[in-house]
């Protein structure tokens, strides 16, 4: 019966492993080896194409179509002293991953004779068979076609021999239909937005970049028992499973030694991705047991999206090589904590300044504030649009429950910076300040640095905290494409600083100066934004009832969160920046809802499967033994001895028929709420519907068959259990 079970136990006692010798290898010898970077650019480009592309990539322009073709031949020439064979279109449409399609580059020319080929054309533009990509229908209502258009901002790299070209992925009447597309226009409307105000500060800055620094959290578990867990191979979490007697409660597994198969693994995959060009640096073990994190160093936003994305494609496929999976989804095991990918956000300019860093100077610092102040205020104006950028059926498992961080967005920016926005508050004079004034304030303005400096303020518990020099987004789950939350942070923090600038110009013109109409505007933005800040617990009951009072509000699953895209604010935000237009804001909100539906879909069958291939039969063979059992003892001593002899037996056997009969009448009720969500044609409804009729019953079910497990002797239970999928090392 169980035999799945106990061969992958068997099979991984067995095993036996080979430990890689230490390389002898440093990092700087082979980092950055399959891309295609600026020096790999300068071996194979003619200079002027060199100068010309570079120019591009900073400024954003678009490359001249002759130029392509000599790019294309040099990368060509790159690619192939590396052995690659093939290229691809690498892009990230909205099923949250990564696609891509290998062509070779050889082209006969005559039989039996072939060349390497690769041009400007296969370069610039490829049009792969799209129609089986999520596109709410964009390409029913506008155009059967999509192309991938390269983006030069991003480098090529190489893996496994084939030349990965990063591309954005539009309609062919221009709909955007991936994620890369409308990030590359939030981060230019970001940077048309902060220069003018950063101007104020340093006339010398001409460009600003959005900073992203992931966390990406992940689980570990051994090949063979992830096998033997049809849930975990079909849905990337487990549908069952009772929490095991031992599980994150000695906290000894957090930042504790990192067992050496892990080790051995973290080794072979960051070493894969330090030759991708990924900054990965920091690695250690995570809270629940089998689960760690990998950080890389900070990078401008595009890059570190694609980066990420290729981070989580390089750690499954090295995790094979090591008899494990990795499990990035935000919730593998009920009762024990979940994965994040925190987003850590700050902007920068040209001159090598962080804008979200204090300086040494009045100014400098004044300068702070004001990219500071300015985002909370974007956030504060936006939080439901924020909390929809991260809503997924995954993600529902941290933000809905009782764990970190909340579905409540707030913001914490620790004590000392509260005071600093309390004085401003109180001191700043909207009808004109005295030079006394105006001294005490520039003074106070320039002790930021040192406050700072010992500002070991840390709250855990909110979704977006100011960490010191950048905002930290803790609530986007370890699944995520960051490009998600990313495109809607850069594009409500360039709305804002639009709104910004234009308001302390009005003022200037009426004949203020410019340090006091810059901070009347932030004095009023502050009295304006000051109940998203919040400085306590975010998982206590008290913040639920205060944030209500407060009017934030509590989204707690997705197809409830998703609405905000479609907020008559929200489209006008994005309309006016040029981000995403309302028919491609209504396609997206409808690939959403269909993901959401289709994941649960998945989970609500496997759930059916599991209990009736795997959960009943059990039960029933376990219960037919202590039958058998109570026969044989009736056969035996009969009559009142019988009776108090069978007694342990008989409640077990009355207690398996009740929770077995339970298991039954819940998957058949679930089915029948599947078929009624099924034959909604509106995503939107039909995923409330999986949301509120079909999602409660994987819970009920779960109870039932956790029970279950405690009862089924162990011999013949089907499923690896929770002790042996956390611990086995
Ligand atoms: P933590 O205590 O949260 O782990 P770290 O200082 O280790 O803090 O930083 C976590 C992440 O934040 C790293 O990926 C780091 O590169 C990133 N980070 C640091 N500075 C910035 C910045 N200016 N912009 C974006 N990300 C940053
Ligand atoms: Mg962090």
């Amino acid at each position: 019966m169980a035999k799945l079970r106990f061969d992958a136990l068997d099979h991984i006692l067995n095993r036996t492993y080979t430990v890689n010798p230490p390389s002898t290898e440093r990092i700087s010898d082979y980092y950055g080896s399959s891309v295609f970077h600026d020096k790999a650019m300068q071996q194979h480009l003619p200079s002027n194409v060199y100068k010309r592309l570079k120019e591009c990539i900073v400024t954003g322009q678009q490359l001249e179509r002759r130029l392509a073709d000599e790019v294309a031949a040099g990368m060509k020439s790159w690619a192939l002293s590396k052995e690659a064979t093939h290229y691809t279109h690498w892009f990230q449409p909205l099923t949250g991953r990564t696609a891509e399609k290998h062509d070779a580059f050889f082209t006969p020319t005559e039989i039996g004779v072939a060349i390497e080929s690769f041009g400007g054309d296969q370069l610039v533009q490829q049009e792969p068979d799209a129609s089986s990509f999520p596109n709410g229908g964009i390409r029913n209502t506008f155009e059967a076609r999509g192309y991938t258009a390269w983006d030069p901002s991003s480098p090529a790299f190489l893996i496994d021999g084939t030349l990965c070209i990063p591309t954005i992925f539009v309609a062919y009447t221009g709909e955007a239909l991936d994620y890369k597309a409308p990030l590359i226009k939030a981060l230019q409307s970001l940077n048309d937005a902060a220069v003018p105000v950063a101007q104020y500060f340093d006339r010398n800055v001409t460009k600003i970049i959005a900073t992203l620094g992931w966390e990406q959290e992940y689980f570990l578990v051994d090949a063979a028992l992830f096998s033997a867990r049809p849930d975990l191979v079909l849905t990337g979490r487990t549908l069952f499973g009772h929490s095991s007697s031992k599980g994150q409660q000695l906290d000894d597994h957090y930042f504790g030694s990192i067992p050496e198969r892990a080790t051995a693994f973290m080794k072979d995959f960051e070493n894969e991705a330090h030759r991708l060009g990924i900054p990965v640096k920091t690695r250690h073990n995570e809270v629940a047991p089998n689960q760690f994190e990998c950080a890389p160093i900070f990078e401008e936003a595009n890059l570190a999206v694609d980066h990420n994305q290729l981070v989580m494609d390089v750690m499954e496929k090295v995790a094979h090589r090591h008899h494990f999976r990795v499990l990035l989804h935000e919730k593998p095991y009920a009762g024990i904590n979940g994965s994040g990918k925190h987003n850590n956000w700050s902007l920068s300019t040209d001159t090598g300044v962080n804008l979200l860093s204090p300086g040494k100077t009045p100014k400098t610092n004044l300068r702070f504030l004001t990219f500071f102040v300015n985002t909370i205020k974007a956030v504060h104006d936006y939080p439901d649009l924020l909390r929809a950028s991260i809503a997924s059926a995954s993600n529902d498992h941290r933000l809905g429950a009782n764990e970190a961080p909340p579905a409540i967005i707030s913001i914490f920016i620790g004590s000392q910076l509260t005071q600093v926005l309390e004085d401003l508050e109180k001191k700043v004079k909207d009808n004109g300040m005295s030079a006394n004034e105006k001294t005490e304030l520039k003074l106070n303005i320039g002790k930021i640095p040192e406050i700072l400096l010992d500002n070991t303020d840390r709250n855990r518990t909110s979704p977006f905290a100011f960490t010191g020099n950048k905002f930290e987004l803790r609530a986007v789950g370890s699944t995520a494409n960051c490009a998600s939350p990313m495109i809607v942070m850069n594009a409500i923090m360039a709305k804002q600083l639009r709104i910004f600038h234009k308001e302390v110009e009005a003022i200037i013109k009426k004949g203020s100066k410019k340090d006091e109409a810059i901070l009347t505007v932030l004095r009023k933005y502050i009295i304006e934004s000051k109940n998203i800040l919040f400085e306590g617990n975010g998982y206590g009951d008290a913040w639920v009832k205060e944030a209500e009072k407060r009017g934030l509000k509590n989204i707690k699953t997705t197809p409830h969160a998703l609405g905000a895209y479609l907020d008559d604010k929200v489209v006008a935000l994005f309309e006016e920046l040029g981000v995403l237009s309302r028919p491609e804001l209504e396609a997206r909100n409808e690939i959403n809802h269909e993901n959401y539906k289709m994941k649960i879909q998945i989970e609500s069958r496997v759930t059916g499967d599991l209990i009736n291939n795997h959960i009943l039969p059990a039960a029933f063979e376990y219960q037919g033994k202590l039958i058998d059992t109570v026969r044989n003892l009736k056969e035996i001593y009969g009559g009142k001895e019988f009776e108090a002899l069978a007694k342990p037996h008989m409640v077990i056997i009355r207690e398996i028929s009740e929770r077995t009969l339970n298991l039954q009448n819940f998957v058949k009720d679930m089915i029948e709420e599947r078929k009624k969500a099924n034959a909604i044609e509106h995503a939107e409804e039909a995923s409330k519907m999986y949301c509120e009729k079909v999602f409660p019953y994987l819970e009920k079910v779960r109870y039932e068959a956790d029970k279950l497990e405690l009862l089924v002797a162990d011999e013949l239970w089907p499923l690896p259990k929770y002790r042996e999928l956390l611990f086995t090392r």
